[in-house]
């Protein structure tokens, strides 16, 4: 069942507002998720962003499933810092949130949190700073929308449970069928891990370093090599991974996404009890089909359930 929100919009203008005026992004301002039923979707007046309420820690965010092309929204047409301008969206990461939403509710009658944009990344990136959608004024609605949407379901899972999982959920179209496990760590930060090589740096640089802080006792390399690793639960579904324990690191000249904006903004120090990684999701047995993704997802929630008892979750 949808149900419009004009909240959305109205907060997002907020925003702006606050941003112009503070010149930062404000995080205190939330949608009424305590009155939502978990697993309810929710729209912005557009249908630019959807939001589903859930009952567990977990956020997951989907910023390239976009496929709308709004008229009034401007091309992006600037670069970023890295010269780059990439505007291609990541095929049927919406379709694997509903599958994984659908997975949790029959199986276990829970919910995550989901934060699905429909925009396309022609139009806007939200997986990006602000400063990505080039000053179009609709674009910046859009990202507002999204970004307060995420820090909305991420406070209201923190009101409930104290800390919470945070995914941002992508897909990629390198060579290596394999989920690509974010923790904000580059091919090579993962092979001197593996070697267990300046382990307290890249603990404190991960995005499981809100974790770690709170559980000194943590053992990062358990975390991204070890047994009791996600990558270790996904890849004994079935589905390669890597980092993890079948597959602990990228070798050679292979490709390889460690994390971006929304897994470094979303675990950082400004949000101290949320903690967690980016999935770059392959194409062949994850969401080559309808059939594939069901099958994806069910595996998804027995190696979340499992990892949420590593962590103590
Ligand atoms: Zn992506």
């Amino acid at each position: 069942m949808k149900h419009k929100i004009k909240s959305l919009v109205i907060m997002s203008l907020l925003a702006v507002l606050s941003v112009a005026v503070a010149g930062a992004q404000n995080t205190s301002i939330t949608l009424d998720f305590p009155n939502w039923k978990a697993g309810e979707s929710h729209f912005d007046e557009h249908e630019w962003t959807e939001v589903i309420a859930g009952d567990i820690p977990l956020v997951i965010t989907v910023p390239h499933s976009g496929t709308k092309k709004p008229k009034e929204m401007a091309d992006r047409t600037c670069k970023d810092e890295q010269g780059r301008l990439v505007r291609g969206w990541d095929r049927y990461t919406a379709d694997m949130a509903h599958a994984i939403r659908n997975a949790f509710l029959e199986k276990y009658n829970k919910s995550p949190y989901f934060v699905i944009n429909h925009v396309h990344r022609r139009k806007v990136d939200q997986n990006r700073d602000i400063v990505a959608v080039c000053g179009d004024e609709k674009g910046e609605e859009a990202w507002n929308n999204f970004h307060i949407a995420a820090d909305s379901a991420i406070a209201d899972v923190l009101r409930k449970f104290g800390h919470t999982l945070y995914i941002d959920l992508h897909a990629h179209g390198h060579e290596n069928q394999r989920l690509e496990l974010g923790y904000n760590l580059t091919k090579e930060e993962l092979q001197k891990a593996f070697k267990k090589e300046d382990l307290k740096k890249y603990a404190a640089k991960s995005s499981m370093s809100n974790y770690i802080a709170k559980n000194p006792d943590t053992d990062i390399w358990e975390l991204l090599f070890g047994a009791q690793g996600f990558g270790a639960f996904i890849s004994k579904e079935g589905l390669p991974a890597t980092p993890a324990m079948q597959d602990p690191h990228p070798v050679g000249d292979e490709r390889f996404f460690s994390g971006g904006y929304n897994t470094r903004r979303y675990t950082s120090s400004e949000h101290p009890n949320v903690f967690g990684f980016q999935i770059e999701s392959n194409y062949r047995k994850v969401r080559d089909s309808k059939a594939n993704m069901k099958l994806f997802a069910e595996a998804f929630g027995r190696a979340y359930y499992n990892f949420a008892n590593t962590l103590g979750l």
